[in-house]
């Protein structure tokens, strides 16, 4: 028996959709504890004496509950249950897929800075994308989003860290700070990483509404409306108060930074000699 194989010859690593299989099944939680970031697991038999990667005789289980089960502490019996009823579908959702720490100060959406802005995307009245700041010191950062595809359907959405949506239509791992949540195998809708120095990276996005394509990729971000593609990179946008929205896309016009009665700050980013902005610049429409 190697490192990468037990005894009948069963890698260890587990076919992607056996996994997609499992945390779709689950709600993306611990089927015991509803945490969100949770291990795939052989349970009856165990790794060492499986013989495949049997869905049906695994289960999603965070690191605590699995010892649990291992030590002996609690019966395969009733992980069987847990799977059976797992918390995040008994409880409609998945209370810490965006645990993501409460001391983050500034977000970066490509290579865009904002700071003090909650509301990052606003299209014709609708907002699409928020990232609150924690409700209590100790909470999570609240993210909420639409998320619709190119015809216009609404595939899921996010309120405040609640998923909403048929779980075959979209996935979602959360691992070492990094959260990925994708529509389709190869279509990443949001990728953010939560840094070390305080802040949340939105490294990949892919959002549609209203003939309107906001994208990240390569720490760019693009606008797109009509045909006509636009890059808005290295600056700095912050706000003195809460609530502010970063980009505005209203009939025709894109405007960067409002804040109600705060004031607005636009100006590049330090270490940026890139700048590209778009603000109040007005697409043709009709
Ligand atoms: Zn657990």
């Amino acid at each position: 028996m190697s490192d990468s194989t037990n005894k009948h010859g069963l890698p260890r690593s587990i076919p992607p959709e056996v996994k997609q299989q499992l945390r779709q099944e689950a709600g993306f939680g611990c089927v015991k504890c509803g945490i969100g970031i949770a291990h795939y697991e052989h349970i009856d038999p165990e790794f060492k004496d499986a013989k495949t990667h049997d869905p049906e005789k695994m289960a999603y289980l965070c690191a605590r509950c699995h010892g649990n089960v291992t030590r002996g502490f609690w019966s395969k019996d009733m992980v069987w249950e847990a799977k059976a009823q797992p918390f995040c579908i008994k409880n409609g959702h998945c209370h810490e897929a965006f645990d993501i720490g409460s001391t983050q100060i500034s977000l970066i959406i490509g290579n865009t800075e904002l700071v003090g802005v909650d509301h990052i995307l606003l299209v014709n009245g609708k907002r699409l994308l928020s990232i609150l700041p924690p409700e209590t010191e100790s909470g999570p950062y609240r993210i909420s989003g639409l998320f619709y595809d190119s015809r216009g359907s609404l595939v899921f959405t996010i309120e405040e860290n609640e998923w909403k949506g048929r779980p075959d239509l979209w996935d979602i791992t959360c691992e070492g700070g990094l959260i990925v949540i994708k529509t389709d195998p190869k279509n990443i809708a949001l990728q953010i990483r939560c840094n070390q120095n305080r802040s949340l990276t939105i490294e990949k996005l892919d959002m549609f509404f209203d003939g309107v394509r906001w994208c990240v990729s390569d720490g760019i971000l693009t606008f797109e409306y009509r045909g006509y593609r636009e890059t808005i990179s290295g600056y700095r946008l912050s706000t003195d108060g809460r609530n502010g929205t970063a980009f505005i896309f209203d009939n025709g016009i894109v405007e960067m930074g409002k804040a109600g009665e705060n004031s607005v700050n636009l100006g590049p980013r330090p270490g940026q000699d890139n700048i590209s902005i778009i603000s109040n610049t007005r697409f043709p429409h009709g």
